[in-house]
């Protein structure tokens, strides 16, 4: 093979590996988006467990008011029964004393029942606090992961760039420049076989002189019809 197309080859191999990491390095942080969305419905339950704990509480403190206002109501008509001395009325503020008393029973009731769900509903506050914690960890472990396979890429591309530099400083620049125009536009292989005739970037069958230059290899030969840099390929 041609020293220089020889040269190429290894510069083009740095250069397609330097790519492919380059695509990789790209594919990272959708990856890392990817890796925190599975916290998302754990932040939704649990902010869902909040609020149902928050509501109860609230309705609590409301029946507990209610509880309150009617044990006041009766405080104030037992006075008033004390001071009154007409039977009739007396009799009117018990009725009066026994309806509040009654109230307050059936909002006792009530509070037993929402107690009994404010239990309930801590326990799935504190599940879904464990749930998510858990979900931070693994979503933590899949983050570091991922960081370390950047810094790891990374460290790779700076090897496969001093390599490639190294290679590309023994080879004239204005080949380098052409190289680098046909990678640039071709977007992969430029340095390819010729095999039995046929150019192996486009597949065409190339003429009788290029097969004779490629051969010949005193010279940097291009397909004619790609214009990719071509080298002798045989089976043996
Ligand atoms: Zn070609």
């Amino acid at each position: 093979m041609l020293p220089e197309v020889e040269k190429l080859v290894v510069i083009q191999d740095r250069d397609l590996k330097t790519a492919a990491i380059q695509k990789e390095l790209k594919q990272l942080p959708l990856e890392e988006d990817d890796a925190r969305e599975k916290l998302a419905s754990d932040t939704r339950a649990l902010a869902a467990a909040k609020l149902a704990a928050q509501e109860n509480e609230v309705a609590m403190k409301n029946l507990e008011l209610d509880i309150q206002t009617r044990q006041d109501s009766i405080a104030k008509l037992k006075v008033q029964q004390f001071e009154t001395r007409k039977n009739e009325e007396f009799r009117a503020m018990g009725d009066e004393i026994e309806k509040y008393q009654k109230s307050i029973i059936d909002l006792e009731d009530r509070e037993l029942v929402l107690m009994e769900k404010g239990e309930q509903l801590k326990k799935q506050l504190s599940a879904a606090e464990a749930g998510l914690a858990s979900s931070q960890e693994l979503v933590d472990e899949d983050l570091a992961a991922i960081q370390s396979r950047r810094e790891n890429l990374n460290r790779e591309l700076k090897e496969l760039e001093a390599q490639r530099a190294e290679k590309a400083a023994t080879v004239a620049p204005e080949v380098i420049d052409v190289y680098n125009r046909l990678f640039k536009s071709k977007g992969g292989l430029v340095v390819v076989p010729l095999e039995d005739g046929q150019c192996k970037g486009c597949h065409m069958k190339v003429i009788k002189s290029t097969v004779v230059s490629v051969k010949m290899e005193k010279e940097l030969t291009h397909c004619e019809n790609c214009g990719r840099i071509l080298y002798w390929w045989t089976e043996e």
